[in-house]
């Protein structure tokens, strides 16, 4: 299970493995995660070794603007 905040909802959504759209590899130790929510927003969370909660901040910045 992928918690992922969700704009749509306005709050963070527990989403299934069978909700993940891909995977990207940003760099070594770096994953992005696509998922998609129930309400079709599509949400990105980034996981691996060298995630740190800064970079998550960062990526949820970058889906509020896209
Ligand atoms: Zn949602």
């Amino acid at each position: 299970m992928f918690a992922v905040y969700c704009p749509e909802h306005d709050a963070e959504v527990l989403l299934s493995q069978r909700r993940v759209k891909r995977l990207v590899n940003v760099e070594p130790g770096v994953i992005a995660v696509e998922l998609v929510c129930y309400d079709g927003q599509l949400l990105t969370v980034l996981t691996g070794a060298r995630v740190t909660e800064a970079s998550q901040a960062g990526a949820a910045r970058d889906e509020a603007a896209a």
